[in-house]
C-alpha cells in the first residue's frame, strides 16, 4: 500500500468535501417519485461543478456517477427509471477525484416512513461504521477494526456481508489492502500514520448471503430482505482517524 503525505491528504480532503455535498444534495433529493437517474443527474453536477471527476463513471465500464442501491440491494446498483416510493430504503455509494486523488463514501436513508425494522438496520449499520473508524488507529490493526464493526451487529442478528469489504483508497479508488467488516482483534495489518483506508460495513437485516444480478454490477441479497451500508473515507493521522468525507474533516479522538 501507498504511503500518503499530508499534502496528499490535503487533497483527498478536497475531494472528501465534495463528496460530502454530493450526500447532502441527493439526500434532499431523495423523495418519493424521485427517480434514480434523476439522483445520478444530481451528484454529476455537483462533482462536475466542483472541478472534480466522478469516481465511479468508466469504473470498469460502471455507467453513472453514483451507485443507486434501494431496499434489497446492498451495492452497486445501476441509477436507472426506478422511482423511489414512500418506505423504502435507499443506498448511495458516491466517489469525486480531486487532482488525481479520491474520496468515496456511501450512506442508506429512509423514504418517508419505512418500518421499525428498516430504521433499525439504518441506524446500527451507521453505528457500525464508526465502531469501525474509532479502531482505526495508529498501532491498532486490521482485524480490530472489522471485528469493532461486526460487534455492532451481532447484538441484531444482522448478516455482515463478507464478498464486498473496504478498501485501500488515494491515487486510485481500490488499493490495497483490503479492510473485511469482520475479523479477530489483534489481527492483521498495522495500521500507521500516512494510510487512508475506506471502511463500508454492509449489515443485511437478513442472512449475509449475496448474489449478482444479470447486469454483472447489481449486488442484493440472496433472501430478498433488506439492505444497508455506510461508509467514509479515513484518513490515518498519528493523532487518529481522519474522515474526509465530511464537509469539514473530522479527527476521531482515541
Ligand atoms: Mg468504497
Amino acid at each position: 500500500m501507498t504511503m500518503k503525505s499530508e499534502a496528499d491528504f490535503a487533497k483527498m480532503k478536497i475531494a472528501g468535501a465534495v463528496v460530502a455535498e454530493v450526500h447532502a444534495a441527493v439526500r434532499e433529493a431523495a423523495v418519493p417519485g424521485a427517480s434514480m437517474l434523476e439522483l445520478d443527474e444530481v451528484a454529476h453536477r455537483i462533482i462536475r461543478d466542483a472541478d472534480c471527476r466522478p469516481s465511479f463513471l468508466g469504473y470498469h465500464g460502471f455507467p453513472a456517477s453514483i451507485c443507486t442501491s434501494p431496499n434489497e440491494v446492498i451495492v452497486h446498483g445501476i441509477p436507472d427509471g426506478y422511482k423511489l416510493r414512500d418506505g423504502d430504503i435507499i443506498s448511495i455509494d458516491a466517489g469525486a477525484i480531486y487532482d488525481g486523488w479520491h474520496g468515496d463514501a456511501a450512506f442508506t436513508m429512509a423514504v418517508g416512513e419505512v418500518s421499525p425494522d428498516a430504521a433499525q438496520l439504518i441506524e446500527v449499520t451507521e453505528r457500525g461504521l464508526w465502531a469501525g473508524i474509532a479502531a482505526a488507529r495508529p498501532g491498532n490493526r486490521l482485524g480490530d477494526v472489522g471485528s469493532a464493526i461486526s460487534a455492532v451487529a451481532a447484538p441484531y442478528g444482522y448478516g455482515v456481508v463478507r464478498e464486498y469489504i473496504g478498501h485501500g483508497i488515494g491515487q486510485q479508488m481500490h488499493e490495497a489492502p483490503d479492510v473485511p467488516n469482520y475479523g479477530r482483534a489483534g489481527k492483521g495489518l498495522k495500521l500507521k500514520a500516512g494510510m487512508a483506508i475506506a471502511i463500508e460495513p454492509m449489515f443485511n437485516l437478513g442472512t449475509a448471503e449475496t448474489s449478482v444480478l444479470d447486469d454483472g454490477w447489481t449486488v442484493i441479497t440472496q433472501d430478498g430482505k433488506l439492505s444497508a451500508h455506510f461508509e467514509h473515507t479515513v484518513l490515518i493521522t498519528k493523532d487518529g482517524p481522519v474522515v474526509s468525507t465530511l464537509a469539514e474533516p473530522k479527527l476521531v479522538a482515541g
